[in-house]
């Protein structure tokens, strides 16, 4: 029995693995079916069309889905049931399992939508078919990696541990029960071993919901790190962590002696009102105080932030975007034009009108404040103007690339790069904010205020290709650690 798992590349900035879907694939061989890994890619019929006869091979398939890609997705397999009505089509992924029933309801073609953390339902759908499990070469400890092998970036997404001890109003973890499980330390630095030495990846990305939650973690991550140095592997990574709960500095140290150069964590928003509200309680002086640790350490930084919720009010847009501005984030447009999405069956989710022209229903409210309502509209209309993706992409792989290059310390040799880093760095955070205030009080932008933006979009673009230029004939090595920031598989 042939299965095909197909996705939509969802993250730029991480390499082209789908975990979720490398685990069920593996969970699948060890029941005797025959699996094969696809990616799509959307509107590129081009590339599609090389899809197509791998799709078609396939007695059953599925498809993981993400809220970004759901809509053209679920088009294309719904002409693939028509013409091949005896293909055995699944939905897969958190946006599909939250939006089970509208989904069933609209597209009666598919034959079922299942959660791959809910053994007892997979195994239904998926009874064992031979005791002896099928030998597939992609497989890295658990792991169907079969995509990854086709990419050729150094970079590639793994995870420590799974589940969430926290409860944020706005995410699907715990909504979903995903289960909280370690993996243990041999078995991890095994994996590590593998995908730097074997597969040569030197950029490692931990996806795990929180690395260190708590300090239950502290001794099991003290011995990973042992092992590591003891076996010499050599590797820089990413880590996400939350500020709830405050990582000790000790320990913060001891991943950097093993090259942790990046940190995410979820600010989300420092309005009292927004954190009490969502159950997420990051203070603005613990954030300020935890970038500056990081920066003093060359531990570069990415943050979750919502700038727009139904409750945000006003002032708090305000106290806000100044806040971004502090910090220099205001180079992501795409934290700004992404209001807090509502899940179906949590808090507020009243408010939501239903939309019958989609599935996705978490964006379908007004602002409770109209004058932040019509902030939200301009300035999604606003940012339109550029590849915000790509925008994004331009600064975070050359600040990755920085903090890379002072580990290795090469960054003399790109001084003149790295100043012209931040001289259009500083140059766009302070001309956003500008133009993002005056916006926010006279509820209104200009030509002008569109023309700055594709000028600094210009900037941004070209200093991005000077340096990774450079980056490239110099330390070839160092460029490839770079997440490429496409949809396309990195080749
Ligand atoms: S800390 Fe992150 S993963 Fe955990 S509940 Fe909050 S948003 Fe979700």
């Amino acid at each position: 029995m042939n299965i095909g798992i197909f996705y939509y590349r969802s993250l730029y900035s991480q390499s082209i693995c789908s975990l979720s879907v490398g685990k069920f694939s593996d969970f699948l061989l060890n029941r005797g079916y025959n699996v094969k890994l696809g990616v799509l890619k959307i509107d590129d019929f081009v590339y599609n069309r090389t899809q197509i006869n791998n799709i078609l091979a396939n007695d059953i398939i599925i498809y993981k889905t993400n809220y970004k890609d759901f809509e053209y997705g679920i088009r294309f397999f719904k002409n693939l049931k028509e013409i091949y009505p005896n293909k055995e089509i699944y939905i897969t992924g958190p946006f599909a399992n939250l939006n089970a029933n509208r989904i069933k309801e609209s597209y009666k073609f598919i034959n079922g939508i299942f959660n791959m953390q809910d053994i007892e339902t997979i195994e239904k759908i998926f009874p064992t078919l031979k005791e002896q499990k099928v030998e597939k070469s992609t497989v890295v400890y658990g792991i169907d990696r079969e995509i990854e092998y086709l990419e050729k970036g150094k970079y590639i997404n793994l995870e420590a541990s799974t589940g969430c001890i926290y409860n944020c109003a706005f995410c699907h973890v715990n909504i979903l029960k995903y289960p909280k499980n370690t993996i243990e330390v041999d078995r991890l630095v095994n994996e590590i071993d593998f995908l730097v030495n074997k597969m040569g990846k030197k950029y490692l990305i931990f996806n795990d919901s929180v690395f260190w939650k708590n300090n239950g973690d502290t001794d099991r991550l003290l011995k990973i790190i042992k092992e590591i140095k003891n076996r010499n592997i050599r590797f820089n990574f990413m880590i996400y962590l939350s500020i709830t709960n405050k990582i000790p500095i000790e320990l913060l140290d001891k991943l950097k002696t093993i090259g942790l150069i990046r940190v995410f964590f979820g600010v989300e928003n420092i309005s009292n009102k927004f954190q009490i509200s969502n159950n997420k309680y990051v203070s603005e002086t613990d954030t300020k105080k935890f970038i500056k640790i990081l920066e003093s350490r060359n531990i570069t930084y990415h943050i979750g932030f919502i700038l727009f919720s139904y409750e945000t009010i006003y002032e708090d847009l305000l106290l806000n975007l100044n806040f971004l501005r502090e910090i220099g984030k205001l180079f992501r447009p795409g934290i700004l034009v992404e209001k807090m999405r509502i899940l179906p069956g949590t808090k507020n989710s009243e408010i939501l009108y239903n939309s019958l022209e989609k599935i996705d229903q978490a964006y379908n409210y007004k602002i409770k404040d109209e004058r932040v309502e019509k902030c939200y509209n301009l300035i999604c209309e606003y940012f339109k103007n550029i590849n915000i993706r790509y925008f994004e992409h331009f600064f975070s792989s050359v600040n990755i690339a920085i903090a890379i290059l002072k580990n290795y310390g090469l960054n003399d040799e790109f001084k003149n790069e790295i100043e012209r880093y931040y001289t259009v760095l500083n140059e766009v955070n302070e001309k956003i904010y500008k133009i993002l205030n005056e916006m926010f009080i006279n509820f209104k932008y200009t030509e002008t205020d569109v023309k700055i933006l594709f000028d600094l979009y210009s900037k941004a673009e070209f200093m991005h290709i000077m340096f990774t230029q450079k980056l490239k004939e110099i330390v070839p090595d160092i460029f490839k650690m770079l997440p490429h920031g496409k949809e396309d598989i990195n080749i």
